[in-house]
């Protein structure tokens, strides 16, 4: 016999923590519906090639992923992120060809990347995420992070920040290369490993660099903000008043450029501020991609887009003290007495029919047992399938708030429990 356990960075979602998890999806979902976004679902693994690309020098892609051949020749990858497969799908169907542009998408489920697992990260996680493809507009930006905080803010989570750069266009970010890597040459010896291969591909990843974070030769680095062309600057300008418009708190961090090489213009993290996250203290995070749909072969149109990651609100959630999941509760438990057959599973049907949340008892127990249940139910209502007012075509029926009881007969069953449970709310409301 063998004892097995989830792989490691993994977790089982009890049903307990489910209930959280759908009270979370359902609240993101429905919001994001609000600001005109639709589902999309793509494969959980695609080409390596669409995350894999060229020039990419980000440690996601270089060292996270979780990458397999079935047959020797073609390569797959276990998605790490929502971006490139959206944008790869919208390419692929021609979206862009769409009368309607952007086209709003939202995606939810499970991404990969082999990390260190620790608190609030996984190797296994859920992201909700947004895309936003086919415009450009700073107000498109600003409505992007506007929704991700409304999301925050309607799960009635308070403590997060707001912070946000620009990496502007090509131009712009051509000089700052240039100037990075003046300025970080002369102290090369002085960069982790993984920094010193940045300097050569990519030195704005030194920016993103968590081992350097704190090293003295940070303190000094040119900011982005003076290599930005004119155009950029405006473009950011024009993001930051249409979040003043918003009423959005931010914090202009010109050190942020964020730990994927595709994005232009606008990048933002939204952190959690009550300083128990450490490390993993960003909630979402996302930003502008001018040249993706162009790789994946498309035209020449810019995105927008945001990834949340669950297992952080979840944990912001906890730090705030605030309960995701308010479970619905039990309306009616239909208990059974005597020899009753599979008439308590028929009451049952009959009751969810109504819409009521409805559980019964289907093996002999006690009477006491099955008061017990109704207790730790907290059922509104329970209905007592009894042998003997059975065989007269009645059966039983207490309101557990009043503890009023009333024997009714058979056809009158829907009409009592209607008539029940609008008393019970009409109760709860008042008081
Ligand atoms: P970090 O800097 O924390 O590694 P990242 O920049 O790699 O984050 P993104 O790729 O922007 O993260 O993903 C967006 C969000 O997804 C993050 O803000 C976070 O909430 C969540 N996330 C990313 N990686 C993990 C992980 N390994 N486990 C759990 N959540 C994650
Ligand atoms: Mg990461």
């Amino acid at each position: 016999m063998k004892n097995y356990q989830n792989p490691k960075g993994t977790y089982d979602v009890s049903p307990e923590m489910a209930a959280k998890y759908q009270q979370l999806e359902g609240t993101l979902e429905s919001l994001a519906h609000f600001y005109g976004y639709e589902e999309i679902r793509t494969p959980i693994f695609e080409d390596t090639g669409v995350f894999k690309r060229e020039n990419d020098s980000s440690d996601m892609v270089n060292k996270e992923m979780y990458t397999f051949s079935m047959n020797g020749k073609d390569s797959f990858t276990l998605r790490p992120e929502g971006t490139a497969g959206v944008v790869r799908s919208y390419v692929q169907n021609k979206m862009y060809a769409n009368a309607d542009q952007p086209v709003k998408m939202y995606y939810y489920g499970p991404m990969f990347r082999h990390e260190h697992p620790q608190k609030g990260r996984y190797r296994q996680f859920e992201q909700f995420g947004i895309e936003c493809i086919g415009a450009k507009s700073p107000m498109l930006d600003a409505e992007g992070i506007a929704l991700g905080y409304s999301m925050i803010k309607t799960l009635g989570l308070s403590n997060v920040r707001v912070r946000i750069n620009s990496l502007g266009d090509d131009e712009s970010r051509k000089n700052y290369r240039a100037k990075l890597t003046e300025y970080f040459r002369p102290h090369a010896e002085e960069l982790c490993a993984d920094c010193k291969r940045r300097l050569e591909q990519n030195p704005l990843r030194i920016l993103d660099c968590k081992v350097d974070a704190d090293n003295p030769v940070m303190k000094d680095v040119p900011l982005i903000s003076d290599s930005l062309n004119e155009p950029s600057k405006e473009y950011f300008r024009e993001v930051l008043a249409c979040l003043d418009a918003l009423v959005i708190p931010y914090v202009i961090d010109p050190k942020l450029v964020r730990g994927l090489d595709y994005y232009t213009d606008t990048v933002f993290e939204v952190e959690n501020i009550t300083g128990k996250a450490g490390a993993q203290a960003t909630v979402f995070a996302g930003g502008r991609y001018d040249g993706l749909v162009s790789y994946f072969g498309g035209p020449e149109v810019s995105g927008f887009g945001f990834a949340m990651g669950m297992e952080r609100l979840i944990l912001l959630a906890e730090d705030e003290g605030v309960k995701l999941d308010e479970k619905p509760k039990t309306d009616v438990y239909v208990m059974s007495l005597g020899n009753v057959g599979t008439k308590p599973l028929e009451l049952a049907t009959e009751a969810r029919a109504l819409g009521y949340i409805t559980d019964f008892n289907y093996a002999p127990r006690s009477l006491k047992a099955q008061f017990k249940t109704v207790d730790r139910l907290d059922a509104k209502i329970t209905v007592i399938a009894g042998e003997s007012e059975l065989a007269e075509g009645k059966v039983n029926i207490k309101n557990n708030r009043t503890k009023e009881q009333v024997t009714v007969s058979l056809e009158d069953y829907a009409d009592t429990l209607d008539e029940m449970m609008e008393d019970i709310l009409n109760e709860t409301d008042s008081l």
